[in-house]
Parts: C-alpha cells; structure tokens; sequence
C-alpha cells in the first residue's frame, strides 16, 4: 500500500504544477492514495492574500477544494484522491482556524508550525549570535507549539516536527528534555506525526524528523503517517520504499493514513 499525504502545487505561490499534475506523478508511480495538502491561507488575516510566496489566497480555498473534489471524482478508478491542508498553527488565532476549517470536508488535516516568536521556522540568520540559553529557549518554544498544536483538536496529523533543523543542522544537537514530553502529549493525544522526505531539499538533508526521534516516537507509542512534502510533481512518494524499511527496521509495525478523519491502518 503505498500512500502520499503531504503535497503542494501552484497555488501557494512556491510550488510548481496543477493538483492533476501531482495526482498523474502518483498514478506513474502507483501509489493507491495521495492526499492534495495545500498550504492554509493565512486566515487570520484582513488582507486576502498576505503572503503571496507562502500561501494561497483566502478567496482560493473554495476554489481549491472544488478542484481537488471534482479530481478526485475524475481520477476514481485509478487513485484515492484526499482532501486535505497543511495549516499553519498560531495558538491565538486557534479559533479562527477550527471554523475555517470546519467548513470543509477535509479527510485530514496536517499542522504545521512555520512561525516561532514570529519569525520562520526556515528563516536563516534566526540562531546567529544566540547563546545556549537562547538556543534552548527557541528550541522549547517551538516545542511547546507542536504540544499546543497535538492539543488543540483541528489536526489529525503534525507536519515535519523537527522542521527547525532544516537551514540550521546544529539545532538537532541542542539538548532539551522537551522532545520526549512532546512525544508523550501527542501520544495521549491520538495524533500521528509523518515522516517527511522533504529534509532533503534543506541544508539539513534526510527526513523530519530524525530517526532519534522515531525511535523515542516508537517507545512513546505515537503513529506514523508520511508525506513527501513534494513542491514539484516528480516528488511524489519520494523515498517511501526506504521510510518504510526504516520504520521496520527501527521497530514500527504500522503506519496511519486518515480518510474522512478516520485512522487507517497499513501494516509494514
Ligand atoms: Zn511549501
Ligand atoms: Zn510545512
């Protein structure tokens, strides 16, 4: 069984290609479900679109979820195709994102933390001239929003949760006891985290999130689903025979995906 749940296309403004290029790349490639997972427009905003290069429009999203609708009938007896959205998490506009969202039938939705003490996750320059302490506190800070993202109930699935590595490698190497407390709230919660192959297209290369944290993720008893994160078609599925061997390997029997918010099991 082979499934994709976190794919991007034009309409956020840093992706290459229409939703049905990205659906006939997972035809090609064989894969029996692909998620269509488009960045959240930024809800909150008074602007319709406030950040042209990072997310569609609010004015998009109807029309976004008409597109992948309408393929998703088209496209039935070759694929699955899944409505879903990779939304931000901003714990103070947490109310405004749960009504969006609730207008849509998504079949998941995936939470992404992109924005620490305001300033991106990817943003290089953010951890120059920092000291430990500093680090640390960065470090925490953006843990503590994955917990608040695993409590607040909108999302099936944390997107990339060791994301902050990506333009800063050494920031695996900053020791903080909050991984393990993360793990356990989104193990008590229900929620799954994906492994995603897009690491490899940041300075950090690999997967999000390392395979330490698979690790203290298996012991905590947390799911897994996956995602290639793909911003251009030929992405799609990247890597999935390996992430699969790999959760083997490190002792997982299962991966998840959702369909109409329910958990599906795949057994390894
Ligand atoms: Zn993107
Ligand atoms: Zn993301």
């Amino acid at each position: 069984m082979l499934f994709d749940l976190h794919t991007h296309h034009d309409r956020c403004g840093h992706a290459v290609g229409k939703i049905e290029d990205y659906i006939q790349s997972a035809v090609e490639k064989g894969l029996h479900y692909i998620a269509i997972s488009d960045h959240s427009p930024f809800f909150f905003s008074d602007e319709d679109q406030l950040h042209p290069r990072i997310a569609m429009a609010k004015s998009e999203l109807a029309s976004y979820v008409g597109e992948v609708l309408t393929l998703k009938e088209k496209y039935k007896d070759k694929i699955h195709v899944l409505l879903s959205l990779e939304s931000d998490y901003f714990p103070e506009h947490e109310d405004i994102y749960r009504q969006n969202i609730a207008k849509h039938p998504f079949d998941f939705v995936i939470g992404s933390v992109h924005w620490v003490n305001d300033v991106s996750i990817f943003k290089k320059g953010r951890w120059d001239g920092l000291h430990e302490a500093d680090r640390i506190r960065n470090k925490e800070d953006y843990y503590k929003l994955i917990q608040a993202s695993a409590k607040s109930g909108i999302f099936q699935v944390l997107g990339h949760i060791d994301a902050m590595k990506g333009f800063y490698p050494e920031f695996t190497q900053i020791e903080t006891p909050i991984i393990d407390e993360t793990l356990k709230v989104i193990s008590s919660e229900g929620v799954s985290i994906e492994v995603n192959t897009s690491g490899k297209t940041k300075d950090c290369g690999g997967w999000y999130p390392s395979n330490e944290i698979l690790e203290r993720a298996l012991h905590f008893g947390v799911d897994i689903s996956f995602g290639s994160d793909s911003h251009v078609p030929d992405r799609i599925g990247d890597d999935y025979l390996d992430v699969q061997k790999t959760l083997k390997e490190i002792g997982f029997r299962e991966m998840v995906y959702y369909v109409e918010k329910k958990r599906q099991v795949v057994l390894l």
